[in-house]
């Protein structure tokens, strides 16, 4: 398997899924995509269906890296996708599986469920993918022995993700910068709880703005960057989409008899890893029907899904919702999307995105591609802070099932695209208990709380303040590694 870059670099040199685990952009400043989608035959689709989550990890990640010796990788996974790691569960029906379907019940002749993918160590979906990544990097490492630096900047879930994923593990330190006092009690507590001696939690005087400048400013400093070896883990990394691929096939087994049916996605989404996701799932040929992709206030998306115009947002464009890890100005893995609606052709994915740069967006209704979004199955909606509201109460009332804001998105907008006889699944990504203060306006009670998280703000915390300043965090890191 080999790597490309969507703005055309690469062509000429073979990247393997061990060259580019660890990088970021392609050095042309795309985003690597494998050179072709691998495909599932219909065997193999009828011999997955009733492997473990794990197993199914490893038939799906070897498609993609086959770089990793076969036993290798089964090792990976089997340590990644245990039930004890994704024990977080809120109903004993799901307790033996990795990421379960819920059905809520059928509407308007479709059945609508949750695939649930928050039962992990930090209660959402991120931790899917990036408890491979820390897996991964430790194994690379253990092979090359080198060390690396992971520096984020986080608003809440990614910066726990990684930081669950990479506590303890040799070869990984975790520089992790979060807005001092802006984020929840919850989740403030979720990661400066933490005592690992390879974490550490930068409090930023400012907003997460500042905290992604940062990271910015550092990563564009090459000779600080190389000398201190430092490395990112957001979401265009590849690794992390490319793991986030399982769970469409497992939502599909769980949801279907047999492999002549059709399911559709809905996805409540942000910088579209997740539901990129799913469009290679279904590239490389799992039998999805609609892919729904589900924003908030910040509809970048589906402003493009509805009309073919993208258009990033300015800061004060930027809207700071009741479902925040939604909340974006662009979306940065779109590129690997738009990649494939012009028919892999390179040249003009660079202008589109040079577009971006120069003149805050494109359009592309008038060309003949954007009809294209309809055969790859894309459609979309958006949702608000009401519509949200309501939908925790209503879900609730009606099923007596708790949602999160985030997947009270995907459900408000899932109900606006069902098809009779066709399974509509909603990617649950977060639980309730991250997002209380909405849970309690919408139903007057608290957030259902997983047991491991008992007493979570009361145990001691651990982090250093620091001011809004890259040579503060540069020397900050320096000093330790
Ligand atoms: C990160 C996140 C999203 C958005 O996912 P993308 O892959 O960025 O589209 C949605 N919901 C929750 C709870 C998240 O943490």
């Amino acid at each position: 398997m080999t790597y490309i870059s969507t703005r055309g670099a690469g062509t000429n040199e073979r990247h393997t899924f061990s060259d580019i685990l660890l990088g970021g952009l392609a050095a042309d400043g795309g985003l690597y995509l494998p050179a072709e989608y691998p495909r599932v035959s219909s065997d193999e689709l009828a011999r997955w269906r009733t492997l473990s989550y794990a197993d199914l990890a490893f038939e799906v990640l070897s498609k993609f890296s086959d770089d990793i010796p076969a036993e290798d990788l089964r090792s990976l996974t089997r340590k990644t996708y245990t039930a004890q790691v994704y024990s977080n569960v809120r109903h004993e029906e799901s307790a033996v599986q990795i990421t379960p379907l819920k059905t809520l019940g059928v509407e308007n002749g479709a059945t609508l469920s949750l695939l649930e993918l928050s039962n992990g160590p930090t209660l959402a979906f991120k931790d899917m993918a990036m408890q491979l990544l820390g897996n991964l990097f430790e194994y690379a490492f253990a092979k090359h022995g080198e060390m690396l630096n992971i520096l984020g900047a986080t608003s809440g879930d990614t910066g726990s993700a990684a930081e669950y994923a990479m506590r303890g593990k040799a070869g990984v330190r975790v520089f992790m910068l979060s807005p001092h006092k802006k984020m929840s009690a919850f989740q403030t507590a979720q990661m400066f709880s933490l005592q690992d001696p390879n974490i550490f939690n930068l409090a930023v005087e400012g907003n997460f703005d500042n905290c992604q400048d940062i990271v910015k400013a550092v990563s564009n400093d090459h000779a600080y960057k190389a000398k201190h070896k430092i490395g990112t883990v957001n979401s265009i990394n590849w690794a992390r989409v490319v793991a986030q691929v399982v769970y469409y096939f497992k939502g599909y087994f769980a949801g279907t008899k047999n492999n002549d049916e059709h399911v559709s996605f809905t996805v409540p989404s942000g910088n579209f890893g997740n539901v990129c996701a799913g469009h290679i799932a279904r590239m490389m040929g799992l039998p999805i029907d609609q892919l729904v992709v589900a924003t908030n206030e910040n509809d970048v998306l589906d402003e493009f899904f509805r009309t073919g115009v993208y258009r990033v947002r300015g800061a004060a464009e930027t809207y700071h919702t009741t479902s925040p890890s939604m909340d974006i100005s662009k979306a940065s893995n779109f590129e690997r999307f738009v990649y494939d609606l012009l028919g892999r052709d390179p040249a003009r994915v660079l202008q589109l995105f040079r577009d971006v740069e120069e003149k805050g967006g494109f359009d592309l209704a008038a060309s003949g591609d954007f009809a294209r979004v309809k055969a790859f199955g894309f459609v979309s909606g958006k949702s608000g802070h009401d519509d949200r509201v309501k939908t925790i109460r209503d879900v609730f009332e009606r099923y007596r099932t708790m949602i999160d804001t985030h997947t009270a998105d995907g459900v408000k907008v899932a109900r606006e695209h069902l098809k009779p006889g066709v399974p509509m699944i909603v990617l649950e990504t977060a639980q309730p208990i991250k997002f209380g203060e909405t849970i309690r306006e919408a139903l007057n009670r608290e957030p259902e709380r997983p047991a491991a998280f008992a007493g979570l703000e009361k145990l001691p915390q651990r982090f250093d303040i620091v001011s809004a300043d890259a040579g503060v965090v540069k020397a900050f890191i320096a000093e330790r590694t």
